[in-house]
């Protein structure tokens, strides 16, 4: 049960600790990790505390971190342990870093001199101690001739300080020719890091005008004051890319900071976050969690991305939380995005964040040309989901040697099998959901739960065998089409679930940029961030997906999502055309990406959103009720909203069932709280879940604060 409060030690004498110390305190039967919070406490009979077991060996977190806890805990109503835990998930780190063993040349000279000898001993007189991996890579031979050397007398060995996990970025590095408005753009966000303390800025441009080129220079420009930087990226696994161009900019790789960054060198980062040695992190959004000693920017990319929202344990959108952390610790906040967040916007236009446009592409570079496909006029031959005009693009993009994208938001081979002798269709035993089709893999599966099983021949209901067909298409299935359709092409499959994991699509997203591929069939993975210079033609095969799922929201992320798509063709200048296939073309948002318009179509949601006091004109808060049984679950739903306090500002509506009404075989329920835009919500839903009955038997609640769905 993570701490609500912090509990009181007494510190042994000896032993020096101040607020932020990190410390190994008994917690029960166990020894646990704590930070020391405060130096005063309130306990009764220090007699009766026990001590402090071990201070360890490492910076205290610094205050604004501190503050940062108490503020996210108190925000998304969670116990500030369960807050805490987030930045002290590193245990091994608190130990300073052993020394290494490193190498010192001598003035023992070998009596035979090889080349390769002669080699090893000019570069080594090039610096004063090395490691042994530095030295054998700087000087090219083997490490044989270093052994010799060694057993010579010509080195001796020494202990080094660890060395930097990664090297300090060199801010004149490979500084980019800037175009006016990229200079100008990069001038104001530099003006904002300069002022030293808190700021918020949007920079707003199109896919392909330079966002990234230009925030580097706010980055060089901070770093030049001493201090550090965070730049949140919503893929970063899969961003190489954008490692790589950080390294041609700062002649050297960012930290990096995500799940798939193996333990020891996560351990390695956060300390050397803390010391400030590591300058520039790279990460997601867990990253805001990180133990800065003096950060000086962040930076969201995409700040639009759902992937920000962390919908587990503590309940919090990073992007919201970066303003947060750049407040507390008086530093300077940049958004970046083509399609910013309507909240973003709104405070954007009203003055609260500085707007920072860049307009064009880089070196006038022409944007894609849209076209609405409609597929009730041109549709797809049966069973297929190519309408006849995307297929002649295809063809002739590819005969011209260019390459086309074609992106379907949907993982595996089909969304829902069924027989079609008694209609039976097949569902998760264990969620609300169908099991999708995954062909590659031979299994149909749950996207919620990720329960799988054996695709049958014959129909589990009825018998029949033979008389299951695929429902509608998914990405292994348009890539189906495209092996039909385009024998001679080289097609490409890219999907998260696919063997190999993130290595193999890294892999393979360098091999599209290579131009090794003709036809690229992706998922939305592939809208992010990604350059590929021969990419002159994308298609949306099912823009209405995720249109009509009830999600005030839904336009909003449709019409980013088509966005960020379309804008990854044509970004090396070569013409380029977006076809997007739709049912509904007369919709505001295929209207809105037709015209190359946002404008108008965000005024419109503004408008809307305005009118329905939902946010960023009103707060919402959701709470989640699970349990085993849907009448206990709906049931203490009830009891929750009974308990709510009167209040003529804030209104509870349900509990219903939630939009996603069974998971993992918990069924759901959800109450959702609206207030007005300064409504005291959290101390309301506080006061809801203290006067309600505790939940009883398998009966649990999360609070999610600013829920994404509403
Ligand atoms: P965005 O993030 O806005 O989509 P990028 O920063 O990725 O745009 O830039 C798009 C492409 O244009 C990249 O390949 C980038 O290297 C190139 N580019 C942008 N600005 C410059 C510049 N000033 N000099 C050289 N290349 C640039
Ligand atoms: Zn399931």
């Amino acid at each position: 049960m993570p701490a609500e409060r912090p509990y009181s030690y007494v510190v042994p004498d000896g032993m020096m600790v101040q607020p932020g110390s990190i410390v190994q305190v008994p917690l029960g039967p166990r020894q646990v990790a704590g930070v020391v919070w405060d130096g005063e406490t309130d306990a009764v009979d220090p007699k009766k505390l026990k001590a402090i077991t071990h201070a360890f060996d490492c910076p205290p977190l610094p205050d604004a971190m501190r503050r940062f806890i108490d503020w996210v805990a108190e925000y998304t109503l969670s116990p500030p342990g369960l807050v805490a835990r987030m930045v002290l998930r590193v245990p091994v780190a608190f130990d300073p870093e052993p020394f290494v063993d490193g190498l010192r040349l001598t003035d023992q000279r070998p009596e035979r001199l090889t080349p390769a000898r002669q080699k090893l001993l000019e570069t080594a007189t090039a610096g004063l101690e090395w490691t042994r991996p530095g030295l054998l890579h700087a000087s090219g031979v083997s490490a044989s001739v270093l052994d010799g050397l060694v057993k010579a007398g010509s080195f001796e060995t020494v202990k080094l300080p660890p060395h930097p996990i990664v090297f300090p970025p060199d801010t004149s590095y490979g500084r980019a020719d800037l175009s006016d408005t990229q200079r100008e753009a990069a001038d104001r966000l530099c003006e904002a890091v300069g002022e030293g303390g808190f700021s918020v800025s949007l920079l707003e441009g199109v896919t392909g005008s330079g966002k990234t080129e230009v925030y580097f220079e706010a980055v060089a420009k901070a770093l030049e004051a001493g201090r550090q930087v965070l730049i949140l990226l919503p893929e970063i696994a899969l961003t190489q890319s954008f490692i790589d161009r950080f390294h041609a900019r700062f002649g050297t790789e960012p930290a990096q900071w995500h799940s798939d960054v193996p333990p020891r060198n996560r351990e390695r980062v956060w300390r050397q976050v803390a010391e400030g040695r590591v300058r520039v992190v790279a990460g997601a959004r867990s990253a805001l969690f990180l133990p800065f000693k003096d950060l000086g920017l962040i930076i969201v990319d995409e700040e639009h991305d759902p992937a920000y929202k962390q919908e587990d344990r503590t309940f919090y959108h990073a992007r919201d939380m970066a303003v947060v952390r750049g407040h507390i610790g008086e530093c300077a906040v940049i958004l970046a995005s083509a399609t910013p967040s309507l909240e973003t916007r709104v405070n954007a236009r009203s003055g609260r964040y500085r707007h920072v446009p860049l307009t064009g592409r880089f070196q006038a570079a022409a944007l894609p040309s849209l076209q609405l496909v409609d597929l009730r006029r041109h549709p797809p031959a049966k069973g297929r989901f190519i309408s006849p005009v995307l297929h002649t693009a295809i063809e002739e993009t590819i005969a011209r040697g260019e390459q086309a994208l074609l992106f379907l938001n949907r993982r595996g081979y089909a969304p829902l099998t069924l027989c079609r002798a008694c209609g039976h269709r097949f569902q998760c035993r264990q969620c609300s959901s169908w099991l999708v089709d995954h062909r590659l893999r031979g299994v149909l599966q749950c996207h919620h739960c990720g329960h799988s099983e054996r695709r049958p021949e014959a129909c589990p209901s009825c018998g029949t065998l033979d008389h299951l067909v695929a429902c509608g298409p998914g990405v292994e299935r348009v890539a189906e089409e495209m092996l039909h359709a385009f024998p001679e092409a080289r097609t490409i499959l890219l999907s998260s679930d696919l063997p190999g994991g993130a290595r193999r699509l890294r892999r393979e997203l360098d091999a599209v940029a290579e131009g090794e591929a003709d036809i690229v069939i992706g998922t939305q993975l592939v809208a992010k961030g990604h350059h590929f210079p021969l990419m002159t033609l994308v298609g949306a095969v099912d823009a209405d997906l995720g249109l009509n799922n009830g999600d005030p929201r839904a336009a909003e992320r449709t019409f980013q999502l088509l966005h960020q798509v379309t804008g990854r063709a044509g970004r090396s200048g070569l013409p380029s055309r977006g076809l997007i296939q739709t049912f509904a073309p007369e919709h505001a948002v295929m209207q809105a990406i037709a015209a190359g318009d946002p404008e108008r179509f965000y005024e419109r949601e503004t408008a809307e959103r305005e009118r329905a006091g939902l946010p960023p004109f009103g707060r919402l808060a959701a709470i989640i009720v699970s349990a085993d049984s849907r009448r206990e679950a709906e049931e203490y739903g009830r009891l929750l909203r009974k308990a709510a306090p009167e209040d003529g500002d804030l209104e509870v509506l349900g509990p219903a069932e939630a939009p996603l009404g069974l998971v993992r075989g918990r069924h759901r329920f959800r109450l959702l709280i609206q207030g007005g835009r300064r409504a005291p919500i959290q101390s309301f839903v506080r006061a809801m879940v203290a006067s309600a009955p505790r939940p009883r038997g398998s009966v649990q609640i999360q609070i999610d604060i600013d829920p994404q769905s509403f």
